[in-house]
């Protein structure tokens, strides 16, 4: 089989993209692009910041992760969870945390759907102090 320069390379791409993925479906830390690099560039020596920005980018668009920007903080994080949950920042400890939907949110969902609002985008984001920090 031959392939051209560019095979090759959306190949390695596609690759990368499908580990990138599968790292962030693994991981609860919502790490930052940095991190993730660091987490992946040992096993991924040819992994430059560039791929990775793009293939997040990429892996955004279609929808299979989310960017989060959390309050208090000025720096991107993502998020290979994309069932619509809460997230909640600590501010002494940095760490995101899951929040399921309670039912009152989701009642709110049924009445907007109800009332022929149809939502695609949900981006609710609380900070605080986590239990670990409070006690
Ligand atoms: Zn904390
Ligand atoms: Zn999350």
């Amino acid at each position: 089989m031959i392939m051209n320069n560019s095979a090759i390379k959306s190949y390695r791409y596609s690759r990368q993209r499908q580990r990138i993925l599968e790292f962030l479906q693994d991981d609860f830390s919502h790490p930052s692009a940095l991190e993730l690099y660091q987490a992946l560039k040992p096993e991924m020596p040819s992994l430059s910041l560039g791929n990775l920005y793009r293939n997040l980018h990429i892996l955004e668009e279609q929808s299979l992760i989310l960017k989060i920007s959390p309050p208090g903080s000025n720096e991107d994080r993502y998020d290979g969870h994309v069932h619509q949950h809460i997230h909640f920042r600590c501010g002494s400890c940095h760490k995101i945390f899951d929040i399921d939907m309670l039912p009152d949110l989701k009642n709110t969902f049924h009445t907007l759907s109800q009332q022929g609002f149809t939502t695609q985008e949900m981006h609710i984001s609380l900070g605080g102090t986590c239990p670990n920090c409070a006690s």
